[in-house]
């Protein structure tokens, strides 16, 4: 009987894992919210993943956001770009994109066409669109579900909660910023904990990947996620909001955004 295991085995984490680690700490959970999502991997095919507590609100409403974070990711996998992916990660980006369009979501912001240039293709010239990145859609959209990365792994790491008034600032890269910022790949190889997902022979490490350095006595937490060697973020936390003054104006120098959580709003973003 299936069923009657998969609801025995819910009460069981619901038992040992009571509040909703995504909103302050003060609503219960009611459901087991995975990070990553399925839909970031090639057939859905995530090995056993982050399973962290969440309540109704948190859990709820973030398919959308789900999708176009595999959408992003997915469009710059660099076995995509080269032409080396196998059939079943076309498969899967295509599913993605169709996903995405049935749900009437645009992936047109993302990106900023600087119109056609020609490019020399085998020795032939040809035209090719020239496409940038759209920083501020791209935060727009997927820094509130980058910042759920970060509290369910943290939560998965250290069995605590974050509380409310937190402060995390996130910044994604592109594939292209990373490969031509030395400093963010230097700050990577900062962070000492490595972690990925496998399970039996499957092993995500191609498709996900987290670099991170979580210091539960200063209450600060420092992350690099990445996936498919593609897109990633860097993500800072301070559990003690004072202590995120010092570092504020820097961060936002850098192009990080600002975001905190709370019962009430769950995952919102700070104004300057
Ligand atoms: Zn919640």
């Amino acid at each position: 009987m299936p069923n009657r295991n998969r609801a025995t085995r819910l009460e069981q984490f619901l038992k040992q894992n009571p509040i909703c680690c995504l909103c302050g700490g003060t609503r219960p959970a009611t459901s087991r919210e995975h990070a990553p999502p399925r839909v970031m991997f090639v057939d859905k095919q995530r090995p056993k993943g982050i399973e962290v507590p969440a309540c109704d609100r948190c859990n709820l409403g973030t398919a959308n956001a789900d999708q176009l974070a595999a959408f992003f990711c997915f469009s710059q996998a660099l076995s995509l770009l080269e032409g080396k992916a196998k059939k079943r990660e076309f498969r899967s980006f295509k599913k993605v994109l169709t996903a995405v369009a049935n749900n009437n979501q645009s992936t047109q912001k993302f990106f900023t066409d600087f119109g056609t240039m020609f490019a020399n293709v085998n020795g032939v010239f040809r035209p090719m669109r020239k496409v940038g990145i759209n920083k501020k859609a791209v935060g727009d959209e997927l820094n509130p579900w980058a910042v759920k990365q970060v509290l369910a792994l943290w939560y998965n790491k250290t069995k605590i909660i974050v509380p409310e008034n937190s402060v995390i600032f996130v910044r994604w890269f592109s594939l292209i910023e990373q490969k031509t910022n030395s400093r963010a790949e230097t700050l990577r190889k900062s962070f000492p904990s490595f972690s990925t997902l496998s399970q039996g022979k499957l092993n995500a490490d191609r498709q996900f990947s987290v670099r991170f350095k979580c210091e539960t006595e200063f209450g600060t937490g420092q992350f690099h996620f990445s996936y498919h060697r593609s897109a990633s973020f860097f993500a800072l936390m301070f559990l003690k909001p004072e202590a995120a003054d010092i570092a504020r104006n820097g961060m936002l120098q850098t192009n990080f955004r600002q975001y905190s959580i709370s019962s009430e709003q769950g995952i919102y973003e700070i104004q300057r």
